[in-house]
């Protein structure tokens, strides 16, 4: 199944953040066994500020709802174009079309079409919503030593309804992780922080002018709130995508191994550079900035494992970056 495009969404989403009572939430996905420990639900929050050139995940990245469209479901049967109040939709060169600048994200569209080859990407939820998803599992949770994951995207860009979902999951007894880029305000991190029973924080570049060129965004915050946890005391993984070319010269391994033995940091997640997202940028209309770069070797992540491990570090490598 493709995705021929993503339609931008509007300024105006039918429901707002009112003031954190709804979260934006891109996808839910049951079942997880790569986001922490136990089987999982992971609630994936839409909204990035960086903008990282491997970023697999493009439809992740604004904070307004989007419209996917499966070109290969689509009959052309014009129900949509029929139903679309702002008159975004046509048909032009034997395919669906939708007008960025017209499509506000309305949804009319998907709910006419009969084969689904519209699809919403991001709803609005209340935490009593995203509660009611994730309870459904809370058996397999305890019997696994499971819990509830939040990624993105980046959860604390949605910051005050992150905060009253970590709060409503610990009043609940859910084990919670929570991935982030760190990019965050300090004193948001160190109020949640009870609430976060593991943090999996990335850790991209240590050389801030290197980092603001791959990222969009300088690092010193990032690292600074990294000290905060550890200094907190607060249970981390540090997650390092392998980026070949980018962060896994010798420079870059030795510095981010000296931060993390200077924070005492023990536990590494080395993920290593994939392709997956490459496809999703070119239906997207967007540019991926590494059409042609090659994924590290098993071999050659192993070697960096057997590195950072004989420096005292507990390392895994794998899982998606
Ligand atoms: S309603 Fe669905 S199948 Fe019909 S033209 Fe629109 S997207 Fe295509
Ligand atoms: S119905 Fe709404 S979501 Fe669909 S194309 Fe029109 S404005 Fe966009």
């Amino acid at each position: 199944m493709s995705i021929s495009e993503l339609v931008i969404g509007s300024s105006k989403p039918k429901r707002s953040a009112a003031g954190g009572r709804l979260g934006l939430i891109f996808d839910l996905m049951r079942f997880a066994l790569h986001d922490g420990p136990g089987i999982r639900t992971t609630v994936f929050l839409k909204g990035c500020s960086l903008r990282c050139w491997w970023c697999h995940n493009p439809e992740s990245q604004l904070t307004e709802p989007e419209i996917f469209q499966f070109d290969d479901r689509c009959t052309l049967c014009g129900d949509c174009i029929d139903v679309c109040p702002a008159g975004a939709l046509r048909i032009e060169n034997g395919v669906l079309a939708t007008d960025p600048a017209l499509c506000q994200a309305s949804g009319e569209c998907v709910e006419a079409c009969a084969v689904e080859a519209r699809k919403m990407a991001g709803r609005w939820m209340t935490v009593d919503e995203v509660l009611a998803e994730v309870s459904r599992d809370q058996i397999l949770y305890d019997e696994s030593g499971g819990g509830v994951t939040l990624s993105g995207g980046e959860p604390l860009m949605q910051a005050a309804f992150t905060e009253r979902l970590l709060a409503a999951l610990k009043r609940r007894r859910i084990h919670t992780v929570l991935e982030t880029c760190g990019l965050a305000n300090p004193k948001l991190l160190r109020r949640i922080s009870p609430n976060v029973d593991l943090f999996h924080y990335d850790l991209k570049l240590m050389d801030t002018a290197k980092h603001e060129y791959y990222t969009g965004v300088k690092n010193e915050l990032i690292l600074a709130n990294l000290k905060l946890l550890a200094d907190l005391g607060r249970p981390i993984v540090v997650r390092m995508p392998i980026i070949p070319g980018i962060n896994d010269a010798e420079d870059d391994i030795a510095a981010a191994s000296a931060y993390l033995q200077e924070l005492g940091v023990g536990n590494v997640d080395l993920l290593p550079y994939h392709r997956i997202g490459g496809d999703k940028y070119r239906r997207l209309h967007r540019e991926y900035r590494l059409p042609d770069l090659v994924p590290p070797s098993a071999e050659g992540m192993e070697r960096l494992a057997a590195r950072l491990r004989g420096e005292g570090f507990t390392v895994r490598v794998g899982g998606i970056s």
